[in-house]
């Protein structure tokens, strides 16, 4: 027995909270939607906001451990709860992937590229930024972007202006533009000891600022999957990371020329691990709740060759056709409202391993 306590109700924790029930566990949510996903999954929940000091001692002090489902947790709401309660990941896994300045030197730190960038707190930044870059690049501020939100291209030194005011005048960087063949991730997830598993390279395919499609194998050179997996354990590591952890990357070129350019850190369960759900010994919902647990985590053989399709907005729609579909396995988020450039579900394609 025991209870998890989950801060965000979005439906990465109702895919934690669901694979927490067959391990025997509890989930407490806490979330400030009254309508969140994970709330109808869980055993208990609580509706309150992340600086809701007496309603963050309750949640911390009926649960073993917390985690959490969204990076952009506040730092005082971490404050509030480490004193009841240990939280997994750590506070340096939510540190350094808050803040796209302190991931890039993090990364940096462990020797993993990632794309030319320049700290812009303003316009001149912008301007001097582009001689790092070239042109065009890409503003995107350092803090809560997602799904491309947050972010403009700089077509040249005359366009700075609009791009600053597009971002909403943040702290921001800009980035070199990557003219990548493919975009891929690797999950990993780490227990408290120290034992990481990796899970096979995704190949991820984005519509719209939005991750779309997210296929295993991907379609990169053996080596470069071997490089990608290591880059994700010296991550994992290096956070003295506890659960899951995914790493976003670039892959430039091909055959002997083909490299990976690191863009993002995600300390949490991650779409482009979905596949998993239906295509290994364990999903990365599972060992994320093993690792937090301080349980011993499963190898994550792959059985499947597997294509994850995320239902965006009215791509919903397609329920009735999708669930009748051999071989798909659908996985709805039970959202109320259907919105464009929403995330309603997604489904999970399985047929006979190929490589
Ligand atoms: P997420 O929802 O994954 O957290 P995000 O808003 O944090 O997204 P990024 O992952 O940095 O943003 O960028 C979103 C997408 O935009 C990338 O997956 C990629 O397709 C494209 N992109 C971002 N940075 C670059 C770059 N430097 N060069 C080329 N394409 C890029
Ligand atoms: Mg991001
Ligand atoms: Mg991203």
């Amino acid at each position: 027995g025991g209870t998890i306590g989950i801060l965000g109700g979005g439906q990465l924790g109702r895919m934690i909270a669901l694979a927490a029930g067959p391990l025997g566990l509890d989930c407490h949510v806490f979330c400030p939607d009254p309508d969140s996903p994970a709330f109808r999954v869980a055993a208990r929940h609580t509706v309150a906001e992340y600086t809701d000091t007496e309603a963050l001692k309750a949640f911390a002090e009926s649960v073993d451990v917390v985690t959490y489902e969204f990076e952009n947790v506040p730092a005082e709401t971490l404050e509030l709860i480490a004193p009841h309660a240990p939280i997994r990941p750590g506070a340096k896994s939510l540190a350094v992937s808050q803040d796209r300045l302190s991931e890039r030197r993090f990364l940096a730190e462990i020797g993993v590229p990632t794309a030319a960038h320049a700290r812009v707190d303003g316009e001149d930044d912008i301007v001097a930024g582009l001689e790092t870059t070239g042109a065009p690049a890409i503003l995107k501020t350092r803090r809560f972007g997602y799904d491309g939100k947050g972010q403009t291209t700089v077509r040249d030194a005359s366009d700075a202006e609009r791009a600053f005011a597009a971002i909403g005048g943040q702290p921001a960087i800009l980035e070199e533009r990557i003219d990548f063949r493919i975009e891929c991730s690797v999950v990993v997830a780490r227990s408290e000891d120290g034992q990481a598993v990796v899970y096979d390279i995704a190949e991820n395919r984005h519509e719209n600022h939005i991750l779309k499609i997210s296929r295993v194998p991907a379609d990169i050179e053996p080596r470069t999957a071997q490089e990608a997996a290591e880059i994700g354990i010296k991550t994992a590591d290096a956070l003295g990371h506890v659960g899951v952890v995914a790493v976003e990357l670039f892959v430039v070129g091909s055959g002997d020329d083909e490299r990976l350019i690191a863009n993002e850190i995600a300390p949490r369960v991650h779409n482009s691990g979905h596949w998993t759900q239906d295509g290994t010994a364990a999903s990365q919902f599972e060992n994320h709740v093993r690792a937090v647990a301080g349980w011993p985590l499963v190898a994550p053989h792959r059985h499947f060759d597997v294509e994850m399709e995320n239902l965006i907005g009215h791509d919903v729609d397609r329920w009735p056709d999708l669930v009748a579909e051999a071989g798909a396995h659908l996985h709805l988020y039970g959202k109320r409202d259907v919105r464009p450039g929403r995330k309603m579900g997604h489904v999970n394609r399985v047929r006979p391993r190929e490589r």
